[in-house]
């Protein structure tokens, strides 16, 4: 017998691939059913999802990995810049345009990657490390 969430995604009656379940932690989605509105501001995401009532923030410091791929992300932006901006100006490098390239990624990459870091957090973590609790691996186990 298979049960389904009300008003769930249509491929949330069967478990995501992980490039399925990665995708849609890039792009601000729950990691088990695709729901969108996990945030309730920019910086506030809901603890459970509205759809299929996953919770988020599994343990403390939970958020850790998202920091982590925050510090990622924007440190590989960071130096992609640089690295081209380098190599199309060597030898002159523009040192003051570049610099007023890279200040601002620094500055605002973390902001505006603040939220898909911790979708694609709860995403990495739900489809590599699936630390479910009882309960939960019940609840999977129903749904599917
Ligand atoms: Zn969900």
């Amino acid at each position: 017998m298979t049960e389904t969430v009300p008003d769930a995604h249509p491929r949330a009656a069967r478990p995501a691939g992980r490039v399925r379940t990665l995708w849609w932690g890039l792009w601000r989605r729950c990691p088990r059913c695709g729901s969108g509105h996990l945030f309730r501001r920019y910086f506030r995401m809901v603890p459970d999802c509205p759809r299929c009532g996953l919770h988020f923030e599994r343990e403390q410091g939970y958020w850790v990995g998202a920091l982590a791929i925050n510090i990622i992300a924007t440190g590989g932006l960071l130096a992609l810049t640089v690295v081209v901006g380098l190599a199309l100006t060597v030898p002159d490098v523009p040192v003051v345009p570049l610099l007023a390239l890279v200040l601002p990624i620094g500055i605002l990459g973390p902001i505006v990657f603040y939220p898909c870091s911790k979708t694609l957090w709860a995403a990495v973590d739900r489809a590599f490390l699936q630390r479910l609790d009882p309960g939960e691996q019940l609840d999977e186990i129903v749904r599917h």
